[in-house]
């Protein structure tokens, strides 16, 4: 049997000192029952945000105000840290009976962390110029100094932890902020770094989100991306599991900040997964799911703040279900452009001419409508829109209009089933709906409405929906028990 998994731990599951300790306990014991983890960690929650505006803050020549962020952020470091130390049995041959010596050498190294991160803040103000290298570079603080926090509280709960820099491990190209990884050199790396400490009994603890080039230069993985570090690492050691430990049961049928009647999806399909966590779904990374499926590595999303709880298992093929969806996405913040272009009507290559202009600026288009004359595009709301809308107007007539949401639902069952848009569209008979797509991927009916609709329209559908759940695969459970409390 394969004893190999990987748990992923996000932000809020190592929020403070607490978090922490109940991440050990969960796995502690999972060592208990003989399995032999490998722990990804996140930053502390909102630690990656705040790093990047202090970069922000200083790159505008404001160096006070971004040194007090970091101020803020070594307390909490130094503070956190002080309360772990304080937690641990104390090991009177090696720190005397207090544990103060562990307590010095643990803030002395966060000192150390934050004097070099203030370093480079200060050049940055000096310079006033925010590279994307210079950003991951910074950002990349948050999750070094959680894993190797982590790493030491691990040990004061009586976890044989090794801390495991992610950068010797996680190998990837150059593109600062959205790195790609590269698979062959990552697996090199962990039979190199990681797996001689799981021979031997230890539990490697390594941050997520970051990596670095062949040469050594730090990069991250995107926005979200310590889970993705987790389908990484689970791929590259070929592990018998890999699970994503978040602060709420699992993937639920829609957000439940959004929907709290939204219910836990007990399995789902990959696939399904993956389009959810594309369209906006913020529980999983949207590139997390690919390592897994190619090595058929089954993934659990699991709650830390109710271990007991059975999650949402992610298989390779879905399950029979009753009714047509298994959860709706909301993708906030983008932008609808509209290319009308009576000049070049049906000439050929004409899209073509419209998608080289999106690819020139890197900016990925989500959804697509056409008609004779004008082309629907939905993007995310960005900087470079007004650059992309002159070039654009280059070829035809361009209006771009913000503040959209896309809505995706998201099931295998929709395939070949009648009536469902008619019932998707009654549910939302009072939303202005601007583009719809169906059949791109067969398990996805997505619609764009206003942004301010959102949230109505998720909770109208979910009760068209989710009224009658089948309980092979919802948590039925859950609802008949909040209902009778
Ligand atoms: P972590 O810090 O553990 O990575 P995230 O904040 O990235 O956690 O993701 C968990 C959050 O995702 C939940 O708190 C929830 O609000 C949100 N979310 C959005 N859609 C869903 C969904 N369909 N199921 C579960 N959670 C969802
Ligand atoms: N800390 C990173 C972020 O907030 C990565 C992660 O938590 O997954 O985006
Ligand atoms: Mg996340």
């Amino acid at each position: 049997m394969n004893r190999l998994v990987v748990m992923k731990f996000g932000g809020t599951s190592v929020e403070d000192a607490t978090a922490i300790l109940r991440t050990a306990s969960i796995v502690a014991g999972r060592v208990r029952k003989g399995s032999q983890p490998v722990v990804v960690v996140s930053a502390m929650a909102k630690v990656t945000d705040l790093l990047i505006s202090a970069a922000t803050t200083a790159a505008r020549g404001d160096r006070a105000g971004a040194l007090g962020i970091t101020e803020r952020l070594r307390i909490r470091h130094r503070d956190t840290a002080a309360q772990l130390a304080s937690a641990a049995p104390a090991h009177p041959e090696t720190d005397g009976a207090s544990g103060q010596g562990a307590i010095a050498a643990t803030h002395a190294w966060i000192d150390a962390e934050f004097d070099s991160l203030d370093e480079i803040l200060r050049g940055l103000a000096a310079v006033g110029e925010l590279t994307p290298r210079i950003s991951d570079m910074v950002v990349s603080w948050g999750e070094r100094l959680s894993s190797r926090m982590i790493a030491e509280a691990f040990a004061g709960a009586g976890l044989s932890a090794i801390h495991v820099d992610a950068r010797q491990c996680i190998v990837t190209d150059a593109q600062h902020g959205r790195a790609i990884p590269q698979d062959g050199a990552i697996e090199q790396r962990l039979r190199q770094h990681v797996l001689p400490h799981l021979g031997i009994g230890l539990v490697p603890v390594m941050g997520g989100f970051i990596g670095a080039t062949e040469q050594g230069v730090t990069t991250t993985l995107g926005r979200g991306g310590s889970d993705f570090t987790a389908a990484l690492v689970g791929g590259g050691i070929d592990a018998g599991a890999i699970e994503i430990w978040t602060d709420v049961n699992g993937i639920m049928t829609a957000d439940p900040r959004v929907c709290p009647d939204a219910l836990r999806v007990k399995t789902i399909s990959f696939e399904e997964a993956a389009e959810l966590a594309y369209f906006g779904a913020k529980v999983l990374h949207p590139a997390t799911i690919l390592p897994a499926v190619k090595k058929n590595i089954p993934v659990f999303v699991l709650n830390s703040r109710n271990p007991e709880n059975g999650g949402t298992r992610i298989t390779a093929l879905a399950a029979h279900c009753r009714s047509p969806f298994k959860s709706i996405a909301v993708k906030k913040r983008l932008t609808i452009m509209d290319v009308v272009a009576s000049r070049m009507l049906l000439s050929h290559g004409y899209l073509r001419a419209i998608f080289e202009v999106f690819d020139r600026h890197q900016c990925p288009v989500d959804m697509v409508s056409t008609s004779e004359v004008s082309v629907s595009l939905s993007v995310d709301s960005n900087e470079k829109l007004p650059v992309i809308a002159a070039d654009l107007s280059k070829l035809a007539d361009v209006k771009y209009e913000g503040r959209k949401a896309l809505v995706c639902m998201v099931g295998e069952n929709i395939r070949g089933q009648n009536g469902i848009a008619a019932r998707v569209f009654q549910a939302i008979r009072h939303v202005n709906v601007r583009m719809i797509s169906q059949g791109a991927s067969e398990i996805n009916m997505s619609f764009m409405i206003e942004e301010d609709d959102a949230e109505e329209a998720v909770r109208s559908l979910h009760a068209e929906f989710f009224s009658d759940p089948d309980p092979a695969i919802f948590d039925v459970e859950a609802v008949r028990q909040n209902a009778s409390k």
